[in-house]
């Protein structure tokens, strides 16, 4: 309890909004007036999205997944504001995207009536994109939604076993071509419910091979949460209703 109060005791010291440099009051460090204007996923898992965009086997992949959670679209607004977080490397950067990550996944795991599951893993760094960076971003966005939803996070969880070019360069094609069998997970895993965090989603590739590691070794069932996902150019003409319409 008294860890949870020095946290969002840090979290109030910064009171303006990250967006318009307005004081507010909000825990989330974004004004009401500039949330409203983000492009917020509905609280609902969006795997129907996904499994209409994937190929037979990424499609085989997702049924066997439980829920694919996201807190936005990922728009200019929210590359901005994940950009930011993920060139400064800054902890109130990480905590509050985090925050914003915990109450979707709180609001969509109570929709669906689900229990939370019993441990996070972050997707993995490549080696090339750690010495780039210096740090994980998707590492430090698991270890405070842990910190805020209780849920304990399994570090190296999981890990690349297989050398990845930068994908904004490779088709969807090749970017699920080169993820086939790409993740190795920790055998610990074994018999437990697991949610894997990631920033952005965009054809979840990288999560079914995640996914497919941690069944591989027993693992009870898998979630997927991301800050973000990447409708894509290819998809721009998929409606805001179908969006946001339940699975
Ligand atoms: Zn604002």
């Amino acid at each position: 309890m008294l860890s949870r109060l020095n946290h969002l005791a840090i979290i109030l010291q910064f009171n303006d909004c990250v967006f318009c440099q307005q004081p507010t009051n909000s825990l989330t460090g974004i004004c009401t007036i500039c949330s409203a204007q983000l492009p917020r996923m509905c609280p609902r898992s969006f795997r129907h999205l996904l499994l209409e965009h994937a190929p037979p086997h990424g499609e085989r992949c997702f049924r066997r997944q439980r829920l694919c959670i996201a807190v936005w679209r990922y728009h200019t607004s929210i590359r901005w504001l994940i950009n930011r977080f993920k060139e400064s490397g800054n902890s109130h950067w990480a905590r509050l995207l985090a925050l914003q990550l915990s109450a979707q996944v709180l609001l969509t795991y109570r929709y669906h009536s689900m229990p939370l599951p019993d441990y996070l893993v972050a997707m993995p760094s490549t080696d090339k994109d750690w010495l780039k960076r210096g740090f994980h971003p998707a590492g430090l966005i698991a270890h405070h939604c842990g910190r805020l939803l209780s849920i304990p996070v399994a570090k190296r969880g999981l890990l690349w076993i297989k050398r990845l070019d930068k994908q904004k360069y490779r088709s969807r094609q090749q970017r699920w071509l080169s993820r086939i069998g790409a993740i190795k997970a920790n055998r610990k895993l074994s018999g437990q419910s697991i949610a894997v965090i990631d920033d952005i989603c965009t054809t979840g590739a990288s999560f079914c091979a995640a996914s497919e590691a941690l069944h591989a070794v027993g693992a009870r069932s898998v979630d997927v949460w991301s800050l973000a996902y990447n409708l894509g150019a290819s998809r721009s003409n998929t409606s805001l209703l179908a969006v946001s319409a339940l699975e």
